[in-house]
């Protein structure tokens, strides 16, 4: 039986080649990893990544895509010389995790709580954005983020002598 539903795979996948239009079946299509991956295949070599079954994993389902991938891989193999398939997710990997690394460092940053000098009233400049915002304002100051850019501000209070009354500005 599985081996039926795996030859099943592979003559459809035949069938694909004689009409051009080619297909990698993947059981579910998750995350940015495979979304890009699925561009760069249509991208540069027109091959469409086709998501079958959803979140029930089918058995027969299973047997019937490895043989239309296997078909699919030997074919686009003897084409480009290589296993251009296993290399574009190589390079999807590599595009996204440098995307999740920028992302990571703009948090890092934020976290990393930056000295700034408050007025007499509460103002601040805030260190990360630049925004001037009053630490009064429970809007945009939450006691140890600028909620506005959530940035991490450790407060300096400016000249002792001349520190008003607080609760001036709250909202
Ligand atoms: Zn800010």
């Amino acid at each position: 039986m599985a081996k039926d539903l795996y030859k099943l795979g592979w003559t459809e996948a035949e069938t694909e080649a004689t009409t051009g239009t080619l297909s990698y079946l993947v059981l579910g299509l998750r995350g940015p990893i495979d979304r890009s991956w699925a561009d760069i295949l249509r991208r540069d070599y027109g091959i469409r990544l086709r998501e079958v079954g959803g979140c029930l994993i089918d058995m027969d389902l299973v047997e019937r895509a490895r043989g239309h991938n296997e078909y699919i891989r030997r074919l686009v193999s003897e084409r480009y010389g290589s296993d251009v398939i296993s290399a574009a997710h190589a390079l999807a990997e590599q595009e996204v995790a440098v995307e999740v690394v920028d992302v990571g460092e703009e948090i890092k940053s934020l976290w990393t709580p930056r000295e700034a000098r408050a007025d007499a009233q509460g103002w601040v400049d805030c260190p990360h954005c630049g925004r001037r915002f009053s630490t009064h304002s429970k809007r945009h100051w939450d006691g140890q983020h600028h909620k506005s850019c959530l940035g991490k501000v450790t407060l300096v209070w400016g000249q002792a002598a001349g520190s008003g009354p607080k609760g001036e500005r709250s909202q």
